[in-house]
Parts: C-alpha cells; structure tokens; sequence
C-alpha cells in the first residue's frame, strides 16, 4: 500500500445506545493503531444524534472501556448532536445549488411505495417525484424533507483498502433524505460532514457500513469535498462462524474486565489478532503492534472469536506482568469480594505472594482468588478439606511443631523449610503430616503455593498467629 502522504487522522465514531461491545473495541484499535503508525491522530466522535436511543451511562461507559484498553484521542471529543446546525447550514448549501430538493411525500405515498416494491420483490427506492417538481406545486401546511439529488445513472466506485473496488450501480441509490421534517438532520448527512470538518483521511469501520459508504461517497462528491479511504473490516463471528451474539462474547468490554478477568493489554493483543496478522505472531506488543500495523494485513473474511485463546494469551501477559501492578489490580477485588480493606504492609504481602501465584492463573479472577488468603482476616474460615487436614491428629503436631518456629530468630525459606523436616524426621512423621496441616492452618484451604513460600510471606507474626488460632 502506499503510504499517505498528508497527515493521517482516524476516528472511531460509537452511537452511545449501549455498551462498548468488542466489535467497537476492535475498530477502536485498528483506527487507534494506523493513527499511530502514521504519526497521525485518532479522534473520538460520539454519535449521539438518536436522542431517544442515546444515553450519558453509555457514553460514560464508552470512554471508560476505551480508556481501560489504553486507547487514548487526540483533541477534544466531538459530540454530534452538538452540531445539528452545522449539518443543517450544509444541507441549505445544496438546496441553494440545486444539489438538493424539498420532497413533500405524503406518509401514505411512501408507504404505498414501499408495499409495490414489496409485491415486485425489490427492495424499497424512493421514485425522486419530487425532484424536479417546482415550488408552487408544494401543498399547504406539509412539512418537507430534504432530499440530495443522486446520480441516475453510471456508477459509484468505492477504493476500499480491505475490500477492494466496489461499485454499485447508481440506480440503486435513491435520493436519500438529509433533513428530516422537522428539520433535524440524518445520521447519513451528519456522517458525512463531521467526517470533513474533522478531517478525516482514513475511515476504517466495520463492513456493515460499506452500503453506506456509497451514499455518503455522492454527498461528499456534491459537497466537492476531498473523499476520505475508506477500510471496511469484515465483522467478527463466534467460534461457529455464525454472527456474534452475546453467547459468543458480543458482551461490553467491562464484562471482559469484571466478569471476566482480562487484562487490558491481553485483550487489546487478542483483537489485533481478530482479523489482523503478522506472520505468524501471536504475542505482540503495543510497540510492535504500532510498528507493524496496516491496513495490507486486514483479512478479508469474518475472524472468529475464541475464548480459549483469548484466555491462553491472558494467562501469558499474567505471567509477564509486573508484581505489584497485578498486586494494584487484585487488591480492590479482594477487598470487595472478601470484605476486608488491604493495609500497606497487607499489599507488600500480596506483591510477595504474586510470583508464586501468577504462574498459574489464567484470569485476574482466578488470581484473586487464589491470593485471598494473604490478606483475610484472622481465624481463617477454613474449606472442608483443610478441616480434614486439621484432625486431632494434624493439630496434635502443628502443636508440637510452634515453639521449634517461635524459637526461630530468622523468619526465610530455607530455614523455614529445614526447620520443619527436621521436625518431621525426629518424630518420625512423614513431611506430608506437618506440612498439609500447615498449609490449611495457614491458607485456610488444601491448596497453595509451596507451604514455605506462604510462610516466608506472611511473616514470623501472622504464621505463628493464624497456627495458634488453629489449635
Ligand atoms: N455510529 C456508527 C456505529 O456506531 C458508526 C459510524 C461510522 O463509523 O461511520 O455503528
């Protein structure tokens, strides 16, 4: 492809009616990522002219998933309702040139317009009868719609830089309405001239737009306004190539967040895959991922998507992630989920007990779950396995075992885990009876990282304190 030569400026345009679904975030990071590859910007432009559809939750929840994913705009937001007047001064513009008509269609016309295309098995064009009808044919006290004026004939020719030439033939097109009666402008009309007054060189959207692009194509045309590039990205499917539904993950980006347990960046790693490659990599990060992305490496059929790689990929930018930001991530889960608040010394414990845990979790879920336990509030409630480990006999020997451990001057690893086999060896006790008690006096369940790792985190106090509140 060749490369721009005007500064490149993306935008990532969301009708605020609901959540920030994965299929937004996507072309949010396709948009996000040419920006940046192109030293250019990538601006954010609320679509929120369906005043009865849009809501300030959805446009809060929209910003934040986009700001969870990293993905910053440049400039101020734009807010399209906020320049209906603009819109309108564009459409009065083409009626001054004769580039567009007052149209007095009856409600009963159209309809009548749209059963004969119905019964002739066509899909419903409005006739253009009022098109060169002149003014003085207009009836009293009807309301007009604005109109733009169509080719009728040849065709329009879309460049797509995913999908290749497109064209359509420009019968097909009717004249589409710009104003409404009551004088509001059309999403297609706003579309269009937000687009040009933000300068928008490369539109890249999902390919349920491309029958739109040809409309909006002849407006700029009728405008004599530059075209911008048009890159319309096949949808993403479910696993079973059917359309994406909430069963497949058509969820809020929030949902992959709280529910879920994605990290952003394992997410962002996963939709740069979803319909985009280089070669055959898969773990590619936000700096590669700036130099390497382009429009060429677009597919052009749907992507699927599959949570088990989704998950694969969380679970390796778990384990490369930094203790403490997971620690920082973690902490308010637990706090919720566990009612308990995690003091300063409490989130240095958990930042310990993070490379001992990491390894294995493959959400920030699990994750959580699994580090609870350094920071619950003593006695520990203890699940029914540890209650077995706790028998008479179990706690028999934990009883035996505390003043070697309180006699202990040191409080690591080693000596911990040295202090304890000679325990078991000099009163002839498989490690397993002391070191299963332990784990369950300690993490309150039958499973945790390596019993002296747990010991040498939560310190010579709280060891010997949750043992006591055992036995
Ligand atoms: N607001 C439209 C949508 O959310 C996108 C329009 C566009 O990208 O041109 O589907």
């Amino acid at each position: 492809m060749s490369h721009p030569t005007k500064q490149v400026v993306t935008r990532f345009a969301p009708s605020p009616t609901g959540f920030l679904h994965i299929g937004g975030a996507r072309t949010a990071l396709f948009n996000w990522l040419f920006a940046k590859h192109h030293g250019g910007k990538y601006l954010l432009r609320i679509e929120d002219t369906d005043r009865k559809r849009s809501t300030p939750e959805a446009i809060e929840a929209i910003i934040d998933g986009l700001d969870w994913l990293g993905l910053k705009h440049d400039d101020e937001i734009t807010y399209q309702f906020a320049r209906a007047e603009r819109h309108q001064q564009v459409a009065q513009k083409l009626l001054s040139e004769g580039k567009a008509y007052y149209c007095y269609c009856s409600p009963e016309e159209l309809t009548e317009m749209r059963e004969t295309a119905r019964a002739e098995g066509r899909p419903m064009k409005y006739d253009g009868r009022w098109r060169d009808r002149p003014a003085s044919d207009a009836p009293e006290g009807v309301k007009p719609v604005v109109r733009l004026k169509m080719p009728q004939e040849g065709e329009t020719l879309i460049k797509d830089l995913v999908q290749g030439d497109v064209t359509v033939a420009n019968s097909q097109l009717d004249d589409m309405v710009l104003l409404r009666a009551d004088g509001t402008p059309t999403y297609m009309l706003s579309v269009v001239v937000d687009d040009h007054d933000m300068g928008i060189t490369h539109i890249i959207r999902g390919d349920d737009h491309l029958t739109n692009a040809f409309r909006q194509t002849q407006l700029f045309k009728a405008m004599d306004w530059e075209l911008p590039n048009f890159a319309h990205i096949p949808l993403i499917h479910g696993a079973d190539g059917a359309k994406l539904s909430k069963r497949h993950g058509a969820l809020g980006v929030e949902a992959y967040r709280d529910e879920m347990g994605y990290l952003p960046e394992a997410l962002r790693n996963y939709l740069l895959r979803l319909g985009w490659g280089h070669g055959d990599e898969e773990v590619i990060s936000t700096e590669q991922a700036i130099k390497w992305f382009d429009i060429d490496g677009v597919g052009k059929s749907p992507s699927r998507f599959d949570f088990a790689k989704l998950e694969n990929l969380n679970g390796i930018y778990i384990r490369n992630s930094d203790d403490s930001y997971l620690a920082n991530i973690i902490s308010p889960l637990i706090c919720e989920k566990e009612g308990v608040t995690v003091s300063a010394g409490q989130k240095a414990v958990l930042i310990k007990g993070m490379s001992g845990l990491k390894e294995r979790a493959k959400t920030i879920i699990d994750l959580a779950e699994s580090a609870a336990f350094y920071v619950k509030s003593r006695p520990l409630q203890l699940n029914d396995k540890a209650k077995k480990l706790l028998s008479d006999e179990g706690k028999e020997n934990l009883k035996n075992l505390l003043p070697a451990l309180q006699n202990l001057a040191t409080w690591e690893e080693n000596l911990l885990e040295n202090t304890v086999k000679s325990f078991a060896e000099e009163n002839e006790l498989k490690l397993g009876k002391v070191a299963q008690p332990l784990r369950a006096a300690l993490s309150g369940s039958n499973v945790s990282p390596g019993i002296f790792e747990v010991m040498a985190i939560l310190g010579k106090d709280e060891s010997i304190n949750r043992i006591t509140d055992q036995i």
